[in-house]
């Protein structure tokens, strides 16, 4: 049986550990690369092109066959799914109080699935308000006011709105950082601040738009311990080749 959760196997989540914090993801195939129902409603071309999902170990057949089937699982028999996250989830907190971290789970690492509103069948409550002592958090490209007129977050999950070439995503980063989420940006090379308005680097001398600190996103991938922060994240991979906008670059 494949597992759902990807434990301290990626660079990023590795640095949390010096934080004291262990993190679970959950890489499922992203869009419809499993076929049937899109897992990830919001992608654009330029994410798509540059999602994570071909990143490191991605670039692996067995990698990619691994995340095809645990969607088709997740797709086509949903208790199974629930039943073996669950399980799962409880084993690494387990584990974890063993061995003195703080648990954290992201359930989309390479999909943008309402995680807040799948039941557990027969429990009638969601996999994130089932252990309320577990951090849960993702990236996200609902707009905030879509995603949260389907109800409220639960308390113990922290969302961080990622910017992307669609001419409406700046408005959706704005209402973001007024909630209090974060939100993520992709940039060619790190910038230390850049202009609150399009999050676009200070390109003039004297340019006097308010600015808003960068938040290095590679130093690890704690984001639930950022609030209302900008997070900047160098371009990777094919993101470098990016010509959509998804990735700011400097002039
Ligand atoms: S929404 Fe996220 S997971 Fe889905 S294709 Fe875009 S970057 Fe990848």
């Amino acid at each position: 049986m494949t597992n759902l959760l990807t434990i301290g196997n990626d660079p990023k989540t590795i640095k949390g550990e010096k934080r004291g914090v262990k993190t679970a993801i959950l890489y499922l195939a992203p869009v419809r690369l499993a076929g049937g129902q899109n897992v990830c409603p919001f992608a654009t071309a330029g994410c798509a092109a540059a999602c994570l999902n071909t990143a490191g170990r991605g670039a692996f057949t067995a990698t990619q066959e691994a995340r095809i089937r645990r969607t088709r699982l997740y797709l086509n028999n949903r208790g199974a799914f629930m039943a073996q996250l669950v399980n799962e989830i409880r084993k690494f907190v387990v584990s974890c109080e063993r061995k003195g971290f703080q648990p954290a789970v992201r359930l989309n690492g390479t999909s943008d699935i309402v995680w807040e509103r799948v039941k557990i069948p027969g429990l009638d409550v969601d996999v994130i308000r089932h252990f309320p002592e577990v951090q849960f958090y993702d990236y996200t490209k609902w707009s905030p006011g879509q995603r949260l007129a389907k109800g409220p977050l639960p308390r113990n999950y922290t969302l961080t709105y990622s910017l992307n070439e669609d001419p409406n995503a700046l408005g959706r980063a704005a209402d973001a950082l007024r909630l209090g989420w974060n939100v993520a940006a992709v940039y060619d090379r790190l910038p230390a601040r850049v202009r609150r308005l399009d999050f676009r680097p200070i390109t003039a001398e004297g340019d006097d738009h308010p600015t808003i600190e960068v938040v290095d996103g590679d130093a690890d991938d704690l984001r639930f311990l950022d609030q209302g922060q900008l997070i900047g994240l160098k371009a990777k991979g094919k993101a470098k080749k990016d010509t959509t906008g998804f990735v700011i670059r400097h002039a």
